[in-house]
């Protein structure tokens, strides 16, 4: 007689493996594999109750593999599909979630003996979670490998600073395509201990080869920068005037009106198809499977307006503002008497060429002892609210495809919403740019006057900030967005940041922090040094 176990171990698996295969061969992509995924697990779901006599239905898996999104960090987007991708590959995928604790991943690690540890995180603060964490595993002498993933996560980071944490095996895996022949590598017997050695010797010849281009690398001294600051011709410059000060919320916005500003590239990515929109749907590799996904996002983006899945809340903030060297004093009003907050700016510290400044943000706003009236703005904006209802649908439902889907609409919908607040700002609410009228290729080129930097991100790099953006705006009361301990923002699909009018305004990276810029900014911010630096600890340019 044909059992239950059979149909799984059977059909469902040949049927699995061969998509395994094709995505391992780069002939099939992520989105069919989730789908196929999907009709595995609804086939197991359905098959679950008779299979229950039979305790060893996950005897045949090739492994058991534990997930989880560090403590302080709330996306999942990309956990979630290295999760599904090795379950399509006959691995026992355990997922702890989101925001788990170092000690909860490390018992559940050996209470579930598990074969290997996959850690995820978007934010750079979960980078030193994940030091942390390799740390606690060589304390406990554990030697289960580590797994590394995630948007800030990166190959020279995992050699740099966790490989040598953790005497036993920690990869870096950048998609979920190779999460699978990693697996595979680390636990197959006969291969496994040279995979290890050799992963090993390729990150350890990335430490050398590190130290010696951060050695040969010409930085000045903090005084030296600020002496090669960008200045403006502050007497000859007007600020522009914003259309109020104080705080604007907008609660229950528009979905409709956002559609039309999503960019729709990072979506594609996200699902790990390569190439710009719209040129991707034409792709001779991609072009049928990115139609495919575009038209399924289409659907659900329907469903999300018309059915009001989400809600769009957001908050802004103008405020008189002027620098003081590398800060921005924030005044309570025009009387410019009492400074209601400070936002602490970080500046480049590596040589420029003749004309080339060394950036900081705090230039773009003007100097106090100009006595020009100056302004700055802050803002958040979320798309998130009500979604758990709907992600817990479908994963009742063993729906991950539409799960992911709906919470990388819900990210598109988050920066589409940054994008045309900015837009209303530049045109309405600041004001500076009324006759503005830009198509959505122009804004997502930012071929506008102005930027919004946002704090964790490489002109701000300090996410401690945002808790001076939260005391000031107030995104939790006005907005419904918390930030946790780590300065994520949840819900996840949220963007914070400030508004800068200065029409030389851009981006840049602060590039690697020097020891007396670290002194600085400590007393600045009235933080101890190592507080500073534990939080800096990606753009640091010396060893602690
Ligand atoms: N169209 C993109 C927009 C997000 S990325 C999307 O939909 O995903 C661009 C945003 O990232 C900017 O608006 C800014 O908020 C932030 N950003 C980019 N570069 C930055 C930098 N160097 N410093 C600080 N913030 C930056």
């Amino acid at each position: 007689a044909v059992r239950p176990l059979h149909v799984i171990e059977g059909p469902l698996m040949d049927g699995m493996n061969i998509v395994g295969d094709l995505f391992g061969e780069g002939k099939m992509f992520l989105p069919q594999v989730v789908k196929s995924a999907r009709v595995m697990k609804k086939a197991v779901a359905y098959l679950m109750p008779y299979l229950e006599a039979e305790k060893d239905a996950t005897s045949s898996s090739h492994g058991r593999i534990l997930m989880a999104t560090v403590k302080g960090d709330v996306h999942d987007i990309g956990k979630n599909i290295v999760g599904v991708v090795l379950q399509c590959n006959n691995y026992e995928v355990i997922d702890l979630g989101v925001m788990v604790p170092a000690e909860t991943i490390l018992q559940e690690a050996q209470k579930h003996e598990v074969d290997i540890i996959g850690l995820s995180g978007l934010i750079t603060p979960s980078l030193e979670e994940m030091v942390h964490i390799a740390s606690e595993m060589q304390r406990l002498n554990l030697d289960i490998p580590l797994l590394i993933g995630g948007a800030t996560t990166s190959r020279i980071h995992t050699a740099v600073k966790i490989d040598p944490k953790y005497a036993n095996a920690v990869v870096y895996v950048p998609d979920a395509s190779r999460a699978v022949s990693v697996a595979g590598e680390l636990l197959s017997p006969e291969r496994g201990e040279s995979y290890v050695k050799s992963i090993k010797a390729e990150y350890d010849q990335m430490r050398t080869q590190r130290e010696k281009r951060d050695t040969t690398r010409k930085t000045v001294s903090l005084e030296q920068a600020r002496a090669n600051c960008f200045t403006d011709d502050w007497e000859n410059y007007t600020p522009p005037v914003p259309s109020f000060l104080g705080i604007k919320a907008f609660d229950d916005y528009d979905l409709q009106e956002l559609t039309g500003y999503i960019d729709w590239t990072p979506f594609f990515h996200t699902w790990e198809l390569a190439g710009k929109y719209p040129a991707i749907l034409d792709d001779t590799l991609v072009g049928a499977q990115a139609r495919q996904l575009y038209a399924d996002a289409q659907v659900m983006l329907e469903r999300i307006v018309t059915e009001k899945w989400l809600t769009a809340r957001a908050v802004i903030g103008f405020f008189p503002a002027n620098s003081f060297d590398d800060d921005i004093l924030v005044f309570s009003d025009e009387s410019r008497d009492d400074v209601v907050a400070v936002l602490h700016h970080l500046r480049q510290q590596l040589a420029k060429p003749p004309e080339r400044p060394n950036w900081c943000l705090a230039d773009f706003v003007a100097p106090v002892e100009t006595e020009v009236r100056d302004y700055i703005g802050a803002f958040a904006v979320t798309t998130g609210i009500g979604i758990e209802a709907h992600v817990q649908r479908f994963e009742a439902a063993h729906d991950d495809y539409d799960s992911i889907m709906l919470k990388a609409l819900a990210d598109r919908l988050a920066e589409a919403f940054a994008e045309r607040m900015h837009e209303r700002v530049r045109r309405e609410f600041w004001g500076y740019a009324a006759d503005e009228n830009l198509t959505n290729r122009e804004l997502i080129a930012e071929a506008y006057r102005g930027i919004r930097p946002a704090p964790g991100y490489p002109a701000c790099p300090d996410h401690t900030e945002k808790q001076t953006l939260w005391d000031l705006i107030k995104p939790d009361q006005n907005a419904g967005v918390e930030i946790t301990d780590s300065f994520a923002m949840y819900p996840a699909s949220s963007v914070s940041g400030w508004y800068f009018s200065h029409p030389e305004a851009r981006y840049f990276g602060t590039g690697k922090i020097q020891r007396d810029q670290v002194e600085d900014y400590a007393q600045r911010k009235n933080l101890e040094i190592h507080e500073v630096e534990r939080w800096l600890a990606p753009v640091l340019g010396y060893d602690t």
